[in-house]
């Protein structure tokens, strides 16, 4: 059973989530599941992830003395403020404005996610990077960390990442997906890896990887929930508690017991955020 998980990526806020959210998050404690970071993406979501996050008491539930037994324990869901590169042409002052705001509250911990994707090419290349670049601006004046989302744009992402000094107050490349020689580069600069369901595919070889060249002391677990599945759910609606499955795929990797992969993960995950 897992104990002491901190998945640093999810999207609890999501509609996905609408019919059993309520009932869902609390349970997660039980099942070994700590703190979540719920990550925004859209702008629509800005005012979802904080919602989430003034929902949960301020401190997880004492253990003892009074109102122990009045509260069951849950985990401690944190927050994010930021558009995803699909997101970007919402970036208009107004809606800095609300990012702005976010930062102020102790409960959002990040900037994210930020970045490029050139998939699906949603927004231009030079949209996505002028607004890529402001998030960095923002995430710097605040002192905060940033989430990083790079699909088919590593050449890119390295380039403004660099530039703009975006590893300042640290930050995650969530659902790394380059080589390894560049995991390290990241790793160098003071980035962790985001890994999640990838990592129990078949077809996860690039991302393991990586794990391997960074190391344990660079990784931090994530969901990415509803999405992305580990084997053997893939396919079906994501969640935290399939994060067993990823740190299972880790210990082995590593050779590790699963209790050091948890307490590892979770103490990258501390220091990355300041939780
Ligand atoms: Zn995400």
């Amino acid at each position: 059973m897992l104990r002491g998980v901190i998945d640093t990526h999810a999207h609890y806020h999501d509609a996905a989530f609408d019919g059993d959210r309520a009932v869902l998050i609390p349970s997660l404690f039980e099942e070994g599941i700590e703190a979540v970071v719920d990550v925004a993406a859209e702008k629509a979501s800005l005012a979802a992830v904080l919602k989430l996050v003034k929902e949960q008491p301020a401190e997880r539930a004492p253990h003892s003395g009074p109102g122990a037994a009045a509260e069951r324990p849950r985990p401690v869901i944190f927050g994010t403020a930021g558009l995803h590169p699909d997101e970007v042409g919402d970036l208009d002052e107004e809606t800095e404005g609300v990012i702005r705001r976010m930062l102020l509250e102790p409960k959002i911990v990040a900037v994210g996610e930020i970045g490029l994707d050139y998939h699906w090419m949603v927004q231009p290349k030079d949209v996505q990077e002028r607004a890529f670049r402001r998030q960095i601006a923002i995430a710097k004046e605040f002192g905060k960390p940033v989430v990083i989302h790079s699909r088919e744009a590593a050449e890119d992402t390295m380039r403004i990442v660099r530039e703009e000094n975006a590893a300042e107050n640290g930050g995650i490349m969530h659902c790394y997906s380059y080589a390894a020689e560049q995991a390290k580069d990241y790793a160098r600069m003071g980035f962790y890896l985001g890994v999640g369901g990838v990592i129990t595919y078949k077809n996860g070889r690039k991302l393991r990887e990586s794990v391997l060249a960074v190391g344990i002391d660079r990784i931090v677990l994530e969901t990415d929930c509803p999405y992305l599945s580990p084997e053997p759910n893939r396919g079906k609606r994501n969640d935290s508690r399939n994060l067993a499955y990823v740190v299972t795929a880790l210990a082995d990797l590593f050779g590790l017991p699963e209790e050091e992969v948890i307490r590892i993960t979770a103490e990258n995950a501390r220091k990355v955020f300041h939780i």
